[in-house]
């Protein structure tokens, strides 16, 4: 299997078109989602040790359901909750 396949090329320069328009928080921003979060998650409150790595920024609105990389769309979740698309109900139900 080729290292990088037309579909992978494309998928790349898509993200990186759309990291310009959209842009990932910067640091600063993700050091305030952290206090904002009190560095718990904001699913489940369980804390995270941010050394650990454990710790995701989380889309609420998924990228692919239109939600944008702002700062106000993105929360503290552990592990848990970063798997599965299947959540996204429960998370909106959180939320609503
Ligand atoms: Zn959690």
């Amino acid at each position: 299997m080729p290292k990088h396949t037309p579909s992978m090329a494309k998928n790349k320069i898509r993200r990186s078109l759309v990291s310009i328009i959209d842009p990932y928080p910067s640091k600063s921003e993700v050091d305030q989602l952290w206090e904002y979060f009190e560095s718990r998650c904001a699913y489940c409150g369980i804390s995270i040790n941010r050394g650990s790595r454990t710790g995701h920024l989380d889309h609420l609105i998924p990228s692919s359901e239109g939600g944008s990389n702002s700062i106000y769309n993105h929360a503290l979740s552990c592990a848990r909750w970063v798997i599965p698309r299947k959540l996204t109900a429960v998370k909106s139900r959180i939320f609503s």
